[in-house]
């Protein structure tokens, strides 16, 4: 079988959880799963070092990852991990990088896989509407979509094996705007809470967020809300033109279930919609549906999940 390689995702500066994710995914296409870190500080490669089913770990160290440049980030990468089968995750940044790697390996890319079977991959076409599989045979470069493996179990020890690499940086960094959210990214969370322009006003969000932060969820946005609100961040988009998201629970709060926004939650495993109209589009797609205003139902969702952790 061939070599897999695992590119870690990193979250705020950390390899978050997402690549314990891609190692059960490596660990289906190839053997001898080798991770590489993308890091500026070699020290945060040590995490990925306790990830079980991995024989090596590779922390490609140069100042070209303090910030995202498409074409350094691949040519540093390229420059040191093996040949074999690339895994990244399906975060937009890394389905970016994950081109830019096929390209420069002149090898295929598979996009956004949301299963595995003996060498043949799924991925979700037209908007989800409908299932590709796609059979792969020899060295490529595959993205696997957030929560949808079981995470790799951190029992293992392996060493890290640091390599200065460098790549030449084409854009130059002029100021980096904060992000509006520090709260959880949609695109890596089990539980998400969406608002729509059913939300009325932005300020109406924070019912969204006393709620999220009772369930450890994330908070998303229909594209209505986000072009409608400044204060509502496009990070928070979740849909066609905004993040794919793949939660165990999905709770979509007046939105209408356009087939836009469907496009980036379908997939979820369980979807709740709160919207005062029995006929919008999303109590189609919802598994339990509550017809009512957010301003009747998120109080008593809220109080019940309150007495729950009582
Ligand atoms: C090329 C393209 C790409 C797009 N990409 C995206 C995308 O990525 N993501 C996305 O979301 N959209 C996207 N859209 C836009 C999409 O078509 C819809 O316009 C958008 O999803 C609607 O958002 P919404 O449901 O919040 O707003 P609306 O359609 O205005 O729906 C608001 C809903 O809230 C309900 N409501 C109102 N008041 C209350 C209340 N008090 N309590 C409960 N419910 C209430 C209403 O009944 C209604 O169903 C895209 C469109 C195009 C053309």
């Amino acid at each position: 079988m061939t070599e897999t390689i695992v590119i870690a995702e990193l979250s705020k500066g950390e390899i978050s959880i997402t690549t314990n994710e891609l190692v059960s995914a490596a660990n289906l296409l190839g053997t001898n799963c080798t991770i590489v870190v993308p890091c500026a500080d070699s020290t945060i490669a040590d995490k990925a070092g306790k990830i079980s089913g991995v024989s090596k770990v590779i922390a490609a160290k140069s100042t070209v990852f303090s910030n995202y440049d498409a074409a350094a980030w691949a040519e540093a990468i390229d420059s040191v991990a093996p040949a074999g089968i690339v895994v990244t995750a399906a975060s937009a940044q890394s389905k970016d990088l994950a081109a830019r790697l096929a390209a420069r390996r002149s090898i295929s890319v598979i996009q956004d896989v949301i299963a595995i079977e003996g060498g043949n991959l799924s991925t979700p076409i037209y908007s989800g509407k409908a299932i590709q599989n796609v059979s792969v045979s020899g060295n490529s470069v595959i993205s696997v979509r957030a929560n949808v493996f079981a995470p790799a179990e951190d029992s293992g020890n392996c060493e890290v094996q640091v390599i200065d690499t460098t790549g030449n940086v084409t854009t130059a960094l002029k100021e980096m705007v904060q992000r509006a959210s520090e709260r959880l990214d949609v695109s890596e969370a089990n539980i998400i809470i969406s608002g729509g322009r059913g939300m009325g006003t932005p300020a109406n969000f924070t019912h969204l967020e006393e709620i999220a932060d009772k369930l450890g969820a994330a908070v998303g946005a229909s594209r209505a809300a986000v072009d409608t609100w400044d204060e509502i961040p496009h990070s928070m988009q979740v849909g066609q033109t905004g993040k794919t998201v793949n939660p165990n629970l999905y709770i979509a709060v007046g939105i209408s279930g356009a087939i836009q926004h469907l496009a980036g939650m379908r997939s979820s495993k369980y979807i709740v919609a709160i919207n005062k109209d029995a006929d919008a589009p999303i109590f189609q797609h919802a598994d339990y549906g509550i017809v009512a205003t957010w301003e009747d139902a998120l109080p008593v969702l809220s109080s019940s999940l309150a007495n729950l952790m009582a």
